[in-house]
This record gives C-alpha cells, structure tokens and sequence, in this order.
C-alpha cells in the first residue's frame, strides 16, 4: 500500500463555506485525504504532519470549487456550437471544477428516436466518467424527453447509470402533461430534471412559459432569466412564489431577469434556491469567467454580501443536485479555488472588491485534492497566489 495522499493548505486568509447559512469559517488551515475534506481550522490545532501535497495560500481566499448548473458538452474539451477546443480547460481557469450538462444538445446528427437518444445519453455519461478534461468533473448524459418514451426507457437510463434530464422542452415534447408524466417516471428512478424557460433560444426551440414549468415540476428551474429571452417579470415572479424549485440563473441570460429573481426570491427569504450556470457553449459564446461574473454582477448590482454570491455557485447548487463538493464539509470532495482581490480593484478585501462588480483573481485549482491549475490566464491578477511548498513527482500518483 502506499502512502495515504494528505493535502495541507495553509495560510489561508479567508476561508468560504459554500453554506448560506454560516459562509465565512474561523479557519487558516484545511486539510484533506486522499481526496476528502478531514478537518479546517487554526493550523496550530490541526495535525499538518506527513503532507504528501503542502500548500502555502500566502493568505489568499479559499472557497469550494465553483459549480456551473448548466452547460451544454458534447465531447471530451471540444464544443462543435463554437468550433472551440479547450473551453472546460479555460472555464477551470475561471475557479469552475464541477459542470452539470442539462442536455449535449450540440451533437452534430444528434439522434432523436428512442433508442439512439438513449445510447448517446448512456455514452455521454460514460465518456465524460473516463475522462475529465483537465481534471473537471464534467456530470454529462442528460437525454432530451421525445414522444413516444415509456416509464420502461427511465428505468433503463437510470439502470445503465443516466441521472440527469438534460433541459424539457428541446425536444418534441412540448405540453406539460407529457412533460410531467416523464419528469415523474425519471424521479421515480432517481434522474433529476430542469427545465428550458422563457422564450426560443435558436431558430427551433420553442416558448416555455409559467404555466409550462409549474405543470412538468422539474426539479431545477432552468434559467428562469432566460437562455437567452426571459419571461415576462409577472410570470418570473409567479415561479417564484408558486413553488420551490431551485431558480437557476445564467451567463447567457437576460441580467434585469436576473435581478428580479434575486429581489423575488429575497422578499419569500429563499435565496437558498438560487443557483448559477452559464448555459454555454451557446450562441454567445463560451464563458469560462461566467461563473465569477454572475457571482460580481449578483453582489454588486443585487447587493448580496459576496459571502453569500459565492454560495450561488457552491453549495446552493450542491444542495439542490445532492452533490459531494462545493461545501467546505467533512467527507466531501477536495475541490477547491484560491484566489484573491484583483490587482487595483477597489476595496479593502476580496469580498470588497466583488460587491464593487469586480472579478477575483483565480491563483490555484485544486480537484480531489490535487492541484490542477495554478495562476489563472484568464481572470485579472490576483495581488497574492498561493505557493506549492510538496508536491508528489507524477510517478508517485497523485493524479488520475
Ligand atoms: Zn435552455
């Protein structure tokens, strides 16, 4: 046997829970095995010995890796919807290490019968399980529901190990009944659903308004700002205070629609159902900074404490998806963004600095309690980057 892989970080100056409801931990020191959460607190109380990775955060932030709800792979880190390779490499630049697929929709001859939707859904999931682009877990094989599915197909895809719905509503299946019918067989076998929301995103795709949404009761609320035309703000309004699904904002959305979520879901005291996606690739683009962009523009325009932004795309999302990361909790997975107050931003700290709109500077990733990124080349510099102080040679593992 060798040598369990203990990761130590210290000198953390500030240290973010992922959990709305206690965000900012007394804690400068974090410690992990093989791949786990074990301990945090003051390094002096903690057992720091036998590090096979030891990291000196040099007093930058660390916070859960970011979570982006809603994305659209295809395969490995190409997305043929912007001819771009090496998208899910930049956005871990962007302190993401976790990204959900609400459908790969992008498929060039993507099938539509029953039985290919179901093949390339179970592929999907195997081929992002096997390989993890630059150490991203990429949680893909999200079906899109057609006509025609039986209660005996779910059974199947959640047998062969499909547990997401990729978005309602982008396939021919566009009335609420049929819709709930399946959401329903697919809960019944543990496939989580959401929902495409508002207005047609291409040529093809079609309206789904309240009505729609609150008849299918998916789990998540896929962007309710928008992807890209929100609703009306009456109807918006009305999918907040009708249910209790998670209200999921996104990139590629409409910001006003944004912000009114925010208003709506802080006058019901919800905030807790808030999570954040970018909905890329999509027609605008990639956003590898989506996720650090929401969290600024939601701090700096909505007024939330950027403690509690930062949960919109952590522990919001990992509670709503019944995920083991994005909270800072003992047993969930090492996965982890450092990063500091951007060179001349405003601001006394890094908290500061956001609920004035402006990015963080990304210095470190780490995934599983191993580092996989150091200073970012997209985000603004940071003024303090952590530091490897022990790091396993490759032949001693460490890596997957
Ligand atoms: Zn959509």
């Amino acid at each position: 046997m060798s040598q369990p892989a203990k990761l130590v970080i210290r000198n953390v100056g500030l240290m973010l829970s992922g959990r709305m409801e206690a965000p900012i931990l007394d804690a400068d020191c974090l410690i992990a095995m093989d791949g786990k959460i074990t301990a945090w607190g003051r390094a002096a109380d903690l057992d720091t010995e036998g590090a096979t990775t030891e990291i000196d955060a040099m007093g930058a932030t660390l916070a859960p890796g970011l979570i982006d709800s809603h994305i659209h792979p295809v395969v490995g880190d190409y997305t043929p919807r912007q001819n771009q390779l090496n998208w899910i490499d930049s956005t871990l630049h962007g302190g993401v290490t976790t990204l959900i697929s609400a459908g790969e929709v992008h498929m060039p001859g993507r099938p539509r019968d029953i039985v290919g939707l179901k093949a390339m859904a179970i592929a999907a999931q195997r081929w992002y399980e096997n390989f993890r682009p630059s150490g991203v877990k990429v949680m893909a094989g999200a079906p899109i529901i057609e006509h025609g599915m039986v209660e005996e197909d779910f059974r199947d895809l959640a047998a062969a190990g499909v547990k997401l719905l990729g978005e309602v509503g982008l396939g021919t299946v566009k009335d609420g009944k049929t819709a709930r019918q399946m959401v329903d067989w697919a809960r019944k076998y543990g496939i989580q659903s959401t929902i495409h929301t508002g207005g047609p995103s291409i040529p093809g795709s079609g309206l789904i308004d309240a009505a729609m949404v609150l008849e299918t009761g998916a789990d998540i609320i896929g962007h309710v700002n928008g992807g890209h035309s929100a609703l009306p703000d009456d109807q918006i309004i009305c999918l907040c205070e009708s249910c209790k699904m998670g209200l999921e904002i996104v990139h590629n959305g409409n910001e006003r629609a944004a912000l009114l979520t925010l208003n709506t879901a802080r006058e019901l005291g919800e905030l807790d159902r808030i999570l954040l996606g970018t909905d890329g690739p999509a027609g605008s683009g990639v956003q590898p900074l989506g996720i650090l962009r929401m969290i600024a523009m939601l701090s700096s325009l909505g007024n939330v404490p950027a403690e509690i932004a930062f949960c919109f795309g952590t522990g919001n999302t990992a509670r709503q998806r019944g995920l083991d990361t994005g909270m800072i909790e003992k047993g969930y997975c090492a996965d982890f963004v450092l990063m500091d107050q951007a060179q001349h931003t405003p601001g006394k700290t890094i908290l500061d600095s956001v609920q004035f709109g402006n990015l963080p500077g990304v210095g470190m990733t780490v995934i599983d309690g191993v580092i996989r990124s150091h200073r970012s080349r997209n985000t603004p510099p940071a003024w303090r980057i952590p530091k490897v102080l022990r790091q396993p040679a490759p032949s001693e593992g460490g890596g997957h």
